[in-house]
């Protein structure tokens, strides 16, 4: 569907450069991919762009004017906007330059117009919601935690209470639709009058205009404003999680309920632990006579150290569970478990007793290996 650049930024066909430039700052913010969490933001805000450089220069609107929409943008792209009028290639009835036809015509009056829908409407609308991201470490991940998080959000003008114009402001009729709060638009095309109803861009399909705007924001009811919140972090919060606080989004229309505000938690795991849903795993070293023997080692989890045993016969890279020692379980009971991988660290200099003793540990080798005999705990001592 073909939206008219007028419709995009909100202004009537006889703006001037002045409103359309205020209309323009006024829709980008709103719009920005950074703040906005409007279905297609992005694409949204590129058409922003694209109806303020067109409507801001005197020629190119001369020309979408003339053209109309779908004539001027398809001229564009073909970068033909410099040469084509009325009748020429890329005019209304020119049709040798391609892509014209009944369908192009039918497309460019009727196109999404069905559900548009024209007529006063001033029902409740619940305003967009928003979407900021925060980051916290793996101990608050663990615990739980209050953040503060400040974003600058549009906020119901406080100067005018939202209505756009100050309390004594005159009411008057709308002149652009005469209180209708729509207006029809009558062209002649090639297959006869065609009539199209959409909602007044003056006064937004109220019908009434006010002799005076509020100074605070150019009677939009709407301002820029920082706030500050506190957000509550659940215990077991994953990256890449959003929570959503009600009602803190964009403000709602017509007396309806404001958006909310979701924040999307980057959770950062540091350098000792990899995380994996709700369990941990990390990476000990133990020596060689502990992965023979046997020990019982210290393993430090994200709440205090825990004592690990590590059977005899251990070999490098053997991973143990410590069930329950991982990170909780999000808005549930109990908690995912730490997952210890053991490599078995070769000593890189050895005393003249520890050489002897792996010396004779080597020439032993391809015997059969006499687990209580003096042997092992020579070897054992001397480490
Ligand atoms: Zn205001
Ligand atoms: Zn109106």
């Amino acid at each position: 569907m073909s939206e008219d650049f007028y419709d995009v930024l909100g202004v009537s066909r006889d703006a001037d450069e002045d409103e359309i430039k205020t209309a323009y700052r006024k829709q980008a913010a709103e719009y920005h991919p950074d703040v906005s969490d409007a279905e297609n933001a992005e694409e949204r805000f590129k058409r922003i762009q694209k109806a303020k450089e067109v409507l801001t220069d005197e020629e190119k609107r001369r020309q979408y004017d003339q053209l109309g929409h779908d004539r001027f943008t398809e001229a564009d792209k073909r970068g033909a906007t410099g040469g084509g009028g009325p009748g020429g290639p890329g005019g209304p009835f020119g049709g040798a330059g391609g892509g014209g036809g009944f369908e192009d015509i039918f497309n460019q009056f009727f196109g999404g117009g069905a559900g548009g829908g024209g007529g006063r409407d001033d029902r409740p609308r619940q305003g967009r919601d928003l979407r900021t991201g925060l980051s916290v470490d793996l101990a608050e991940a663990f615990e739980g935690t209050t953040k503060q998080v400040t974003l600058t959000r549009p906020t119901s003008c406080g100067a005018c209470d939202g209505t756009g114009h100050p309390p004594d402001a005159d009411v008057r009729t709308c002149q652009q639709c005469n209180g209708q709060g729509q207006v029809t638009q009558v062209q002649q095309t090639p297959l006869g009058r065609v009539q199209q109803t959409s909602t007044c861009p003056r006064c937004g399909g109220a019908g009434e205009t006010y002799s005076e705007d509020c100074a605070d924001c150019g009677g939009e009811g709407v301002v820029r404003e920082e706030a500050t919140l506190s957000v509550e972090i659940p215990a077991g919060i994953r990256s890449g999680q959003s929570l959503r606080m009600e009602r803190e989004g964009a403000p709602g229309e017509n007396g309806g309920p404001n958006g909310d505000l979701l924040i999307e938690v980057d959770v950062d795991v540091g350098d000792r632990y990899e995380r994996d849903g709700d369990d941990l795993r990390v990476n000990e070293a133990i020596s060689f006579p502990q992965a023979v023997f046997g020990d019982t080692i210290a393993v430090e989890t994200v709440d205090g150290s825990v004592e690990m045993d590590v059977p005899a016969g251990t070999q490098s890279g053997e991973t143990f569970r410590l069930k329950g020692k991982g990170m909780p379980r999000i808005r549930r009971r109990g908690r995912g478990d730490l997952y210890v991988q053991v490599a078995v660290v070769v000593p890189d200099s050895l005393n003249d007793d520890q050489r002897e003793a792996l010396e004779a540990f080597a020439e032993a080798g391809g015997e059969e290996i006499d687990i209580g005999g003096g042997f092992f705990e020579k070897l054992k001592s001397s480490f």
